[in-house]
């Protein structure tokens, strides 16, 4: 029984197509291991483009969960500033920061509080 020629994936994976090609010519097994990679990269051609577009889907999903993601914590964070500085709740509020006079609280003349 004739052992079955194993060289196809040396030349292929370190010999130039050349070599291989004028192999293959020679050798039946490898041209039938050629024949059969011939048939699986066109398999692959022909299932790659749905394997993009569901790539594209995905990474589709991954901005828009990172864009909401995003809007909610920058909200959140805003909505804190808002809250707690009462200078830019004043600015909203009134159209300008509230000073310590117009607040009601005794001052000089120079606007600062006076304390007795
Ligand atoms: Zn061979």
């Amino acid at each position: 029984m004739k052992d079955k020629c194993n060289k196809y994936e040396g030349l292929f994976v370190f010999n130039d197509e050349t070599a291989l090609n004028s192999h293959i010519q020679d050798c039946s097994d490898c041209a039938q291991e050629a024949k059969v990679q011939q048939e699986v990269s066109s398999l692959l051609d022909e299932v790659k483009f749905y394997y993009r577009a569901k790539r594209k889907r995905h990474i589709n999903r991954l901005r828009a969960a990172c864009a909401i993601v995003f809007l909610l914590f920058s909200s959140i964070s805003l909505g804190g500033i808002v809250i707690t500085n009462d200078d830019i709740l004043d600015t909203l509020k009134y159209g300008e920061t509230l000073s310590a006079e117009e607040l009601g609280f005794p001052v000089d003349s120079y606007g600062l509080l006076m304390v007795d």
